[in-house]
Formats: structure tokens, sequence, C-alpha cells
């Protein structure tokens, strides 16, 4: 079989890219090839064309409120259509905080303004007085039921407080850390194959079987029947948890 090349879209990469952010593309990339994909990563800027049937996965970092609302507009009318009718027919995809709450129903900023999102997660957001900074833990059961590692490392820095519809799940309880709204434990959402977390930080370099499932994800929606991926390493990314980890003993 030739070699099979994953294609990733990295939606608004100018607009959307805090606390290293873009450390979760190059994560997906480095696991990807080391597990012997190919691996294409297309900015999708303000303006510029988007066709989910083109990616095999998509990335969407956090932002500045600022930001959110320079870049909406092209959101809601231009690529949010088609990368919700994506979402819910499978494409996986990573949304991190500002980019969560795009994806959410919308986001009552701090100044008082409304930001509507797309909402194909039932979520709404509210800014908050003081924001939820620092160390972010959760155990997903998502990936516990795979025989996963269960414990996601991040760090959070966000005003908005968000609660989930009735019938969303959330990636993860928390364990350190404030997550969607510091009062239900819960962080984040899953819809189909999208995981929306508050996690920055980055966060897939910190947590290689996330890195791995979505990878996995992609790769068997455009081969269902591919070929095993190999295992690979994953020494670096355990020594860099043990020492995250070793917070929460703090
Ligand atoms: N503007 C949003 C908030 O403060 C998102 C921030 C972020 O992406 N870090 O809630």
């Amino acid at each position: 079989m030739n070699k099979v090349t994953l294609r990733l879209a990295h939606l608004y990469p100018d607009y959307l890219n805090l606390y290293g952010d873009r450390g979760n593309v190059l994560a997906l990339k480095h696991r990807s090839v080391g597990r012997g994909l190919g691996f294409e990563t297309v900015p999708v800027g303000l303006g510029e064309h988007f066709d989910p049937d083109d990616f095999d996965l998509f990335f969407i970092g956090g932002g500045q409120d600022s930001a959110q609302k320079v870049l909406i507009e092209d959101f809601l009318h231009d690529k949010g259509p088609q990368l919700k009718e994506a979402i819910l027919t499978g494409l996986p995809g990573l949304a991190i905080c500002g980019g969560y709450q795009l994806l959410g129903k919308g986001y009552k900023s701090s100044s008082g303004e409304w930001i509507e999102g797309l909402g194909v997660i039932d979520a709404v957001t509210e800014a908050g007085s003081y924001r939820f900074t620092g160390d972010l833990f959760c155990e997903s059961p998502l990936l516990r039921e795979k025989g996963l590692d269960p414990m996601l490392i991040g760090f959070e820095n966000h005003a908005g407080r968000t609660r989930l519809g009735p019938g969303v799940q959330p990636l993860g309880k928390v364990i350190k850390g404030m997550g969607n709204n510091g009062e239900d434990q819960s962080e984040g959402a899953v819809v189909h194959h999208l995981f929306a977390t508050y996690m920055h930080g980055s966060l897939l370099p910190k947590n290689p079987d996330l890195t791995d499932t979505l990878i996995e994800l992609a790769y068997y929606r455009r081969y269902p029947d591919g070929e095993k991926l190999p295992d690979l390493d994953k020494s670096w990314e355990e020594r860099a948890r043990r020492e995250r980890l070793s917070k929460l003993k703090n």
C-alpha cells in the first residue's frame, strides 16, 4: 500500500494560537510520522476557502475575545456550516478554549457582548469576573474505556464559564483546576470525534494517548480496513507527564 498521508486543517492559526497551541499540531505530526504515516498541515485563514472533505482532521486553538470577534463572521458563514456537517458525520478534531467556545452555542464576553457560536456543541459560555488560570488536570472516562491512560494534563487561562447541555459528554472530570466552570467538575466536551477542551499548554505533547486516539480516528475513518498502525515510544512524553503530575502532590 502507498504511504497514507493524513491532512490536517489548522483553522485561523494567525488569530487563535495561545500558550503553545501550535504544539498540538506538531505533536500530531510527530506521532503520525513516527507511526508510519505522512502528515500535512494546511493553515486555513480568514477569507480562505475551506472544504472539510479535503481533510482527515482539524485543529482550532484558543484566542482572546477580540480575536474571536474578528473571525466570527467568517466562521459562522464561510467555514462553519460545512465544518458542522463534517463534525456530525465523524470528522475528528481538537478545539482549545476560544475555539471550543466558538463551537458551542455562544459566548457572552467580559464586555457583555454576545458572540454567537456554531452550536455544534450544546454549550453556553459566559465570562466570569476573574480568570481561571493554572494547572488543569482531568480524568477522561473515554480514554479509560479504551484501556489508555485517562489522566489529561494541561494549563488553563480563561474567563469563560461553560455549561454543557444535558446530553453532552464532558471530556473529563476535573482533578486539579477549574475546567468548564469551576463548579460541576466537568472539563471540555466530546461530540462524535470532536474533542473540545480548556487545556492549553500545549495539550497533546504531554498527552500522547489522546494524540494517538485522534490519529487513529482520522486514519480508520479514511481506511476502515487499514492495517494496524505500529506503536511508538512515548518515554519522553512520559517524562514530561511525570514532572507535571508531581504538582498534584503539592
Ligand atoms: N476568550 C476566552 C476566555 O477568556 C478564551 C481564552 C483562551 O482561549 N485562552 O474565556
